[in-house]
């Protein structure tokens, strides 16, 4: 079987999505000389900026997807949400990696939720919700508490409300406008982990220290790592990561977020087939950082190492007007600092992350 020929020296690598995570990506990608294009409706975008071109379009211009595809010579995205439509436009003019079927598999949250069980693990339980009909049945079946999610398109906590009672379910559906949603039950956790890994086309995989991640309004706030979790549980979460990654084919980065029960059980939360910023620790902490390595496993490239050499590490996010502390965290000589250069700082948006270290002491002769 062939797996195609590693992506040339100074070739391009077109990216769809033009956020942080396509920022990252395309100053990793420069330094291991690649050229990036972006694509991405929103002109004046992070990533944009750092790029040898950016193309803003609408994700349904024909004409502009084609005009990007023609100038690259592999296609990868920095989000799930491209439209299904899009990508397989894409896919019939240039290789795009990862493949579809990982976008397919976690764009939806109910087709994931199937997928993961599937494979036999374990997710919160869970009603569908199309319609008014389906209210009642999922309020018997999941229990309360609970929460509602949008099937598609949440994050960042966007798109989701706590449930307590079947009258709450119903005024949260109405204020979601009623599209598609999942009742998920709520899950009794003691910490949320997650796991980061690269895979490359032939199914070689490495895989990333387990973090402990802690959310502030459902959004990501901080990550730790070492994760604090037993020798087993960790293992146990890795070979869940690597099973989803497998089943998915995937190429490149995928993170797995999961649950950790009061009983030491593991919960998935949901899988990003993407680099996710609970990785983003790796870039000041380990050998081989994601950004690389999704850059690596798009190319074709060996996978390198991602082995730890720092003996801890945290990573906080910098979340709307927290962007104002930097000129006191630019005074801390212990602090590695990661800007977005987004022009305007709104609650909730991800305007920066930076990390501290714990260094292994060197020895003194
Ligand atoms: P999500 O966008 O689905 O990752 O949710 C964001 C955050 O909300 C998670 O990291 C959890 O802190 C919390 N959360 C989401 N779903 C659940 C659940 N079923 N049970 C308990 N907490 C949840």
């Amino acid at each position: 079987m062939s797996f195609g020929e590693p992506l040339k020296i100074g070739s391009t690598i077109g990216i769809l999505g033009g956020g942080q995570l396509g920022r990252m990506l395309a100053l990793r990608a420069a330094e291991l000389g690649f050229d990036v294009h972006i694509y991405d409706p929103e002109p004046d975008c992070p990533a944009g900026r750092v790029a040898a071109r950016c193309i803003s379009a609408p994700w349904d211009d024909l004409a502009a997807l084609r005009d990007f595809a023609s100038h690259v010579d592999v296609i990868t995205f920095e989000f799930e949400n491209v439209p299904h439509e899009s990508l397989s436009h894409l896919a019939a003019l240039k290789p795009v990696r990862p493949s579809q079927k990982s976008l397919e598999q976690t764009q939806d949250r109910v087709i994931e939720k199937t997928f993961i069980n599937g494979l036999g693990l374990a997710t919160a339980s869970y009603a569908p919700i199309i319609d008014v009909e389906d209210l009642t049945q999922a309020a018997e079946d999941v229990g309360f508490p609970a929460i509602l999610k949008t099937n598609r398109f949440g994050y960042d906590g966007r798109g989701q409300v706590r449930i307590k009672t079947e009258a709450d379910l119903i005024a949260a559906w109405e204020g979601l406008d009623q599209v598609a949603c999942v009742l998920e039950g709520f899950v009794d956790f003691v910490c949320e982990v997650s796991v980061v890994l690269a895979r490359s086309q032939s199914g070689a995989t490495q895989i990333y220290d387990c973090v402990r991640n802690v959310h502030k309004a459902g959004i990501l706030h901080t990550s730790h790592v070492p994760s604090g979790l037993s020798d087993e549980l960790e293992a146990a979460a890795r070979s869940a990561a690597q099973q989803i990654a497998d089943a998915l084919g995937h190429i490149g980065v995928l993170a797995v977020e999961f649950f950790v029960t009061p009983q030491g059980d593991l919960v998935v939360n949901e899988i990003a087939p993407r680099v996710h910023n609970s990785g983003h620790w790796t870039q000041d902490g380990c050998i081989t950082c994601q950004f690389e390595q999704h850059i690596r496993a798009v190319a074709l490239w060996p996978l390198a190492d991602p082995a730890r050499h720092s003996l801890a590490m945290t990573m906080q996010n910098l979340i709307g007007s927290e962007i104002n502390t930097v000129p006191t965290l630019i005074a801390d000589p212990n602090v590695s600092l990661h800007l977005y250069a987004k022009r305007s700082a709104r609650p909730s948006r991800k305007m920066g992350h930076f990390t501290r270290v714990k260094r292994v002491a060197l020895g003194v002769k």
